[in-house]
């Protein structure tokens, strides 16, 4: 008996090291790519080891509003990200922060001074059903007439009672999100979204809620066209099924996403990419290359860099 103990105590130990040798692979994977890439902070953020928030999911304040291409801008704070779309027939937004004050203070105010018209804002894209997203929907949707889109099995988690939020990083308290928008348009999987001359699509990318929606939409830079995707949600789960999910994901997103050419990426988060710095560089260079401009191959390293950092995570 004691023998047999031992045994099992070794194999035990020895699958511990082998998943502990392929997590490390994985991870040097990713750190090869970032380094290819320059996204070491996207591999510093993903492949952590833990389950805590990252400290800048609480960091307070926001940028400037940014015009990012000629057709696209980021009114978002320094934590979580809004973005609109300017079409001919109005215009998309992409999330809407935490509450009712956000959407005022930071969305509207923001659109505001890059000459954008709120009442013009047709559709609100919720990227997944946490209220860091959809937490000024209701309010604005209320405001300005416009339609709320999300996944259903996003609808169903958003008219889900809240669960206990984990937060309170660096002793910050977690954000009081605002009330869920009415359940409105739902979205299916590849389901193109047109309004006026630019059509976004819509992929279901389940993993880190049940369903994500992650966007692939044009964008131009002095007129010259790009294809841009937004990865709907990138936290790396921590149960089993849905990790299982959120690898599949990638390689669902990247069908659409190599179709389509996408050359361009930013996250609903700023800080999971550098693109806080990247705006910044924009501001500060209006006239030189656009720093959002990535071109296909650095795309495909991003990407990398998330799935091979969600592999060690399993
Ligand atoms: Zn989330």
């Amino acid at each position: 008996m004691r023998i047999s103990i031992a045994v099992v105590g070794v194999l035990l130990a020895a699958t511990a090291a082998a998943q502990n040798a392929s997590g490390d692979a994985y991870r040097a994977e990713a750190r090869k790519l970032a380094e290819r890439s320059g996204f070491m902070g996207t591999y510093t953020l993903q492949c952590r080891q833990g389950n805590e928030l990252p400290p800048a999911l609480f960091q307070p304040g926001a940028p400037p509003p940014t015009q990012l291409f000629d057709n696209f801008y980021y009114v978002g704070l320094n934590s979580v990200g809004a973005y609109v779309l300017r079409t001919s027939a109005g215009l998309i937004l992409i999330d809407t922060l935490n509450t009712a004050d956000d959407a005022k203070q930071v969305i509207v105010a923001g659109m505001q001074s890059l000459g954008l018209d709120p009442r013009e804002i047709k559709y609100i894209l919720v990227s997944h059903g946490h209220g860091d997203h959809y937490g000024g929907a209701k309010w604005l949707a209320e405001t300005y007439g416009a339609r709320v889109v999300a996944s259903g099995i996003d609808w169903d988690v958003m008219s889900q009672p809240r669960p206990a939020r984990a937060g309170g990083a660096n002793g910050r308290p977690p954000p009081n999100w605002g009330p869920p928008p009415s359940r409105d348009v739902v979205a299916t999987d590849g389901e193109v979204l047109t309004l006026g001359d630019t059509s976004i699509t819509m992929v279901l990318t389940p993993g880190h809620t049940p369903g994500t929606l992650s966007f692939i939409l044009p964008v131009f830079h002095r007129g010259q066209r790009h294809m841009l995707a937004m990865w709907g949600g990138t936290n790396i789960p921590a149960n089993p099924e849905a990790q299982r999910q959120y690898l599949a994901a990638f390689d669902h997103f990247a069908t659409f996403t190599r179709k389509l050419g996408v050359d361009v990426e930013l996250s609903n988060h700023p800080f999971v990419d550098d693109s806080l710095a990247r705006m910044e560089q924009l501001r500060a260079n209006p006239k030189g290359p656009n720093p959002l401009v990535i071109g296909v191959q650095r795309y495909e390293d991003y990407v990398g860099i998330l799935k091979n950092c969600a592999l060690a995570a399993q």
